[in-house]
């Protein structure tokens, strides 16, 4: 059998349970195998009946003493009861509709019971147990081994109504059985070189350990095979870029660049010098670039991209700008116009906004060159756009700029232009390797000099008269003030306020003195522009929004930050919106409004008030909110890992990395990997095995 062949072939696969299969994405022997269990249940402890604790799954081994027949319930149903003792206590173990067991559960025979245990009704501390996670009656055919099998650690699968715990085991037993070719998908050499398990050997064993030592080895096995191919496939695909058509060789920094950083109205913080230094370093190699600037929001990135456009144009090549939002665009675009232009650098501007004329008008600009730098939304990097000599492309906030768009630049133009991604996403480092595996890393981790710190509180609901009693003060002395909701609408089967309610809430209130705006994800596109512009402009004072706030909007003057149901948000998000904030000279504020009914949320949203770390923010919501979060946000268009854990196993991470790194410069193992790739991985790394 293949590991590609439908699951079917395996015994006890009928049409019926292959649909449901299916449902949960298992159509082939391979997506069975990698079916991995979510924990393991410890049957190879005994525990003695008089050392049971209640409440707790535990294994008990013991002989039959005592049977009891009777029917019970409205429908009559066979209850059987046994009486189980280990010669410490008598144990109490009930069955209910299993007519068949009578045959098997016979006095004096021994049995093993798995599960958990109960005080007895009426039963003075004596102990049972009903609806067994697993049993097993020694006969004359279940000889002492099956038992002891049985005494081992179970797997406990991700089940459903219709497939439950004993037919994945069962079914997986089958697939183990049944003689399927599990080819090698890591080099021989670095099989040794890091005691990786047998393949076949760590499949087995991840679904049915022998004991946990055996149990770590197999799941650091897969992991690590897991992790490597990524690593192989994301430095194969930077390499390509590397010795593909020559990137663009940027001179040293001359006269323009000199006038233009004397311009700036402050000097460059140590770490804005050093990754500047990075960039200038990378744009004047003949290599293309591939960085990642990662810093807090707030940490002045824009100033980076600034420069390195400048330098691009100073080669006499195009640049490009893309922000996530026309708003955002708009905004740098204003920014490079008043610090670029008295230097005769010409700038557009393109959005999905203008008109087609507008555009067109644009487009001619770009292929006639008759401008430097192009700044706009993700209409820049459409098909109609031709670059004469495009340079360097600077993404901000671009989680959705993958490694598929990274690639779809190469091919635009004979020579490649370099790439500068910036986020304020603070994503561990652990992440950065995987998910921006082919990315070099600049790191701004201190903010400018003179900010003032945002204060922030939580507080529960019912002091929200007076947080907004305060707003409004604040509004009077002339500051703006954002509130934030979860919701845009209103929801039947929710009790949460919407950003609409709480909107007339406010603007029919305490507020109505005030101009007030709402803004949401729903709203037209231009709808949305022009409550921000005026927001933007001050005309707006109070603006009640959902989290399409989240990225780098520019209101100095907005000084304090209301949060509606604080916890529904996830720190990073939190950290996002009250980066909003503290970007002018004034005090900011920033208050959270919870319940905090659970222990978590209320531990969580206390993190919020104690650490303006970016970077500790978003591990702390990975360790509470698990990975698949963060992954999703991103949308980078890698395989979901299927057993690999990018926070738990940094450190088979970092050996995976390190073996990759060797086997790219080692032929053989090259042509070995290759093809495993674009097997198992064809979506992701298409262009770098296809050729
Ligand atoms: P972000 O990294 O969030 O994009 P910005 O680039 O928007 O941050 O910078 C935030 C503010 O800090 C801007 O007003 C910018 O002019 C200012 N700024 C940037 N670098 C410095 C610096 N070295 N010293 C003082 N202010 C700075
Ligand atoms: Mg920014």
């Amino acid at each position: 059998m293949k590991v590609t062949d439908s699951v079917q072939y395996i015994k006890g696969v009928g049409p019926k349970k292959k649909a449901e299969l299916a449902r949960l994405g298992i159509a082939t022997v391979y997506d069975l195998l990698t079916y991995f269990p979510r924990t393991y249940e410890d049957q190879s402890v005994l525990t003695r009946i008089a050392d049971l604790r209640p409440g707790e799954q535990q294994t008990v081994s013991g002989v039959i003493t005592k049977l009891q027949e009777r029917q019970g319930g409205r429908r009559g149903m066979t209850i059987l009861t046994a009486l189980i003792g280990d010669g410490s206590g008598f144990l109490k173990v009930t069955w209910f509709n299993q007519k068949y067991l009578k045959k098997q559960l016979i006095v004096g025979r021994r049995i093993f019971v798995t599960g958990r245990a109960a005080y007895a009704f009426g039963g003075r501390g004596q102990f049972e147990m009903s609806q067994l996670s697993s049993f097993e009656i020694l006969t004359e055919e279940t000889g002492e081994e099956e038992a002891a099998a049985h005494c081992g650690i179970q797997p406990v699968y991700p089940a459903t109504e219709r497939l439950n715990q004993k037919f994945f085991r069962k079914l997986l037993q089958e697939a183990l059985a049944a003689d399927i070719e599990l080819p090698e998908v890591v080099p021989a050499s670095v099989c040794q070189e890091y005691h990786l398990m047998p393949r076949r050997e760590a499949f087995e064993t991840i679904h049915f350990p022998k004991d946990f030592a055996a149990l770590k080895a197999a799941r650091r096995r897969l992991a690590f095979e897991e992790l490597y191919l990524i690593q192989c496939g994301l430095m194969l695909l930077k390499k390509k870029v590397q010795q593909s058509a020559a990137g663009i060789r940027h001179a040293k920094d001359g006269e323009l660049l000199t006038r233009v950083r004397k311009s700036l109205p402050f000097t460059l913080t140590h770490d804005q010098e050093s990754t500047w230094q990075d960039i200038r370093g990378d744009m004047e190699r003949d290599v293309p670039m591939r960085r990642l600037v990662q810093g807090d929001v707030g940490s002045g990135k824009t100033v980076i991209a600034m420069l390195a456009l400048v330098k691009t144009v100073e080669n006499g090549c195009q640049g490009a700008l893309m922000a996530p939002t026309e708003i955002l665009a708009e905004q740098h675009y204003e920014s490079f116009c008043r610090q670029l232009q008295p230097f005769g650098i010409r700038i557009s501007f393109l959005s999905g906004r203008l008109t087609k004329k507008q555009r067109e008008a644009v487009y001619h600009e770009i292929a006639a060159h008759e401008t430097d730098i192009v700044i706009g939304t993700h209409a820049l990097i459409q098909d109609d756009v031709q670059f004469n000599r495009l340079g360097l492309v600077v993404t901000d906030e671009q989680h959705r700029f993958g490694v598929a768009q990274r690639t779809a630049l190469e091919k635009k133009g004979s020579c490649v232009p370099d790439v500068l991604v910036m986020t304020a996403t603070p994503i561990p480092r652990t992440m950065t390797l995987t998910v921006y595996g082919d990315l070099d890393v600049s790191l701004i981790r201190e903010l400018p000099p003179g900010r003032k710190p945002i204060r922030t509180f939580v507080r529960r609901p019912d002091r929200r008269p007076l947080i907004y009693r305060y707003v409004h003060s604040q509004l009077e002395e002339g500051r703006q003030a954002y509130v934030v909701c979860p919701l845009i609408e209103m929801k039947e089967d929710s009790d949460l306020p919407s950003a609409e309610e709480i909107y007339d809430e406010l603007r029919y209130g305490i507020f109505q003195d005030m101009a007030c705006g709402l803004v949401h994800g729903k709203m037209r596109p231009a709808e949305k522009e022009a409550v921000m512009e005026a927001f933007y402009k001050g005309e707006i004072k109070l603006l009640v929004s959902t989290t399409v706030i989240e990225v780098g909007v520019n209101v100095p003057n907005a000084s304090i930050m209301v949060v509606e149901h604080a916890d529904r948000f996830g720190l990073s998000q939190l950290h996002q919106l009250r980066g909003r904030i503290g970007r002018g000279s004034y005090a900011s504020y920033c208050i959270l409004v919870s319940e905090g009914k659970t222990q978590q949320a209320r531990e969580r949203l206390t993190i919020m008030a104690e650490t303006s770390d970016g970077f500790r923010l978003a591990e702390e919501d990975l360790r509470l909110r698990g990975p698949g979060q963060f992954f999703g946000a991103m949308q980078h268009g890698l395989p979901d890992l299927k057993i690999a854990d990018v926070l738990k196993d940094s450190d088979i991470l970092i050996e995976a990395r390190r073996a990759a790194i060797a086997s790219l410069k080692r032929r053989e193992d090259l042509d070995f990997v290759l093809p495993v790739l674009a097997l198992q991985y064809r979506e992701q790394f298409q262009h770098i095995t296809e050729s």
